[in-house]
């Protein structure tokens, strides 16, 4: 006999688990369901956690190298246990994947294993591992099932020695040589981490500039930084094929318009994720994807199935974690009647390299685009107290305002802690406030967050500090 719920989710990431526990808070009787054994879905277990454990743990490494003798921090043999520093990762992926399980359990969630897949627009059949099924009816669906990697059509991926995100977390061991196709987010962070345990990394990337979605300014800038970390970049550059060798890889690539083969450790394939929607047989629930392979939703996160509502990095959109827990809450909250809505122009946009990088609302191009007669303010780290006392002077905040209105439209930090930081920027910019009201917020000193209230003075034409 099927089992009856009013909420059925399906895929446990954060948007999927998210929502479970919101709507089970909100009365719903909810059924979550997760192919994999663990909770959490690409964040957890393949990306944000483990990522971000081993770029802490790297640039812990990176500032004792660097600036260790600047602070009297002597010492004679500074090596790296490289198994030690994957087993913090898994460490902390365990607590956070388990902390899941937990919430999904307080909140009485009824959680399913096994693969979901649509059998009538009104019931999932779910597969477990021993090929058991079982079938779930609901009133209501959520597909959160995330994404996965692209590979390129001549590189196989093998995560051995031809990786993606997913393989390059667990290495068995450093490569003495690395090379990243692709220069996004996924790709500079990973790299960064290699380049710091002392891999000579090198990142292809077909466009000419880093990082796309960025702030040209930013874009530059770190690059640049990455430079002089020691990273190789090649521009206008594509990977064409791979051929794989006992202990290397032979890239052939055009670099910059030369043809050139180019052996390495490791190659990691960092060319972006697309939908994942594998096994759901979305035809069978009417359930429509658009030419990308998104599937389609409306403002309120519906599909073409009026009962049936998608999250997350399956819908078109900036894939990130955050994104899809508020959907996820949005979608549950309408469904209790509430009209909540996702401000999808106040979700920030992290990278994790060193110095890090934080954005939130229109880059200064977007702004004069979209017809806003911009004013600009920057204020740079090296002009800082506290970036002076920790040695962090790398990097600027940018703050773009609407000279009309007076409203922030956009801030954009290159720097130290900008993760941290942009939460500011980013409830400004949520709440609708003016540069003059960052301006006039009264900050500790010495604080990096002084260099918000300085970029938002430049911005008015009265900076104190440059
Ligand atoms: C290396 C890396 C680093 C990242 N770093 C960040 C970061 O720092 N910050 C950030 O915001 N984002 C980051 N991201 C992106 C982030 O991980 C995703 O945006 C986020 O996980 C999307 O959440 P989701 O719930 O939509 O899907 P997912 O997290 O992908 O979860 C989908 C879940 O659905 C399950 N599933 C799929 N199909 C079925 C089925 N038919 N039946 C049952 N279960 C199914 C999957 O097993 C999976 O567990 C990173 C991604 C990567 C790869």
């Amino acid at each position: 006999m099927a089992e009856r719920c009013d909420i059925a989710i399906i895929g446990s990431g954060p948007g999927g688990y998210v929502a479970a526990i919101r709507a089970a808070q909100l009365g719903f009787k909810t059924v979550c369901i997760e192919k994999n054994s663990t909770f959490g879905g690409t964040c957890l277990n393949v990306g944000c956690i483990p990522s971000k454990t081993l770029l802490q743990g790297t640039e812990m490494l990176y500032h004792l190298q660097h600036q260790g003798k600047e602070f009297g921090l002597a010492f004679s043999d500074l090596k790296v246990d490289f198994t030690q520093l994957m087993s913090k990762k898994k460490q902390v992926v365990k607590t956070l994947v388990d902390g899941v399980a937990g919430l999904l359990k307080k909140n009485k969630v009824d959680v399913i294993e096994g693969l979901a897949e649509f059998v009538s627009p009104n019931t999932v059949k779910v597969t477990g591992k021993d090929k058991k099924t079982v079938e779930v009816e609901a009133s209501y669906f959520i597909i959160a099932t995330g994404s996965e990697p692209i590979s390129l059509k001549d590189i196989p991926i093998d995560e051995r020695q031809v990786v993606t995100s997913t393989g390059i977390l667990s290495l068995p061991k450093v490569p003495s040589t690395l090379v990243v196709v692709g220069a996004g987010v996924i790709g500079v962070e990973l790299a960064s981490v290699y380049n710091r345990l002392g891999s000579k990394v090198m990142i292809l990337e077909m466009l000419d500039h880093i990082c796309p979605a960025l702030d040209a300014d930013l874009s530059r800038q770190l690059q640049k930084e990455l430079q002089k970390q020691g990273i190789e970049f090649h521009l206008s550059s594509q990977a064409i094929t791979a051929v794989v060798q006992p202990e290397e890889v032979i890239l052939m690539a055009n670099l910059g318009g030369v043809l050139k083969n180019i052996s390495t450790n490791v190659l990691l394939v960092a060319v972006g994720r697309r939908p994942f929607t594998s096994g759901l047989q979305l035809e069978k629930a009417g359930v429509e994807k658009n030419k990308k392979g998104y599937i389609t939703v409306d403002g309120n996160l519906r599909t073409t199935q009026p009962h049936i509502f998608a999250i997350g990095d399956v819908i078109d959109g900036v894939m990130l974690a955050h994104r899809a827990s508020a959907e996820g809450v949005a979608v549950v909250e309408y469904l209790k009647g509430n009209r909540p809505e996702v401000d999808y122009l106040a979700i920030p946009n992290v990278i994790y390299t060193y110095p890090e990088v934080a954005v939130v609302g229109l880059s200064e191009q977007e702004a004069k685009e979209a017809g806003i007669d911009v004013m600009v303010g920057k204020s740079y780290f090296r002009g800082n107290a506290r970036a002076r006392c920790t040695g962090e002077t790398e990097g600027f905040v940018k703050v773009v305002g609407d000279r009309k209105s007076g409203k922030l439209v956009g801030a954009h930090i290159l720097g130290p802690h900008a993760s941290e930081l942009i939460a500011e920027a980013m409830l400004a910019l949520q709440k609708k406030a003016k540069v003059e009201d960052l301006a006039d917020a009264p900050q500790a000193h010495p604080t990096f967050s002084e260099a918000i209230k300085e970029a938002a003075l430049d911005a008015l034409g009265r900076p104190l500090h440059q």
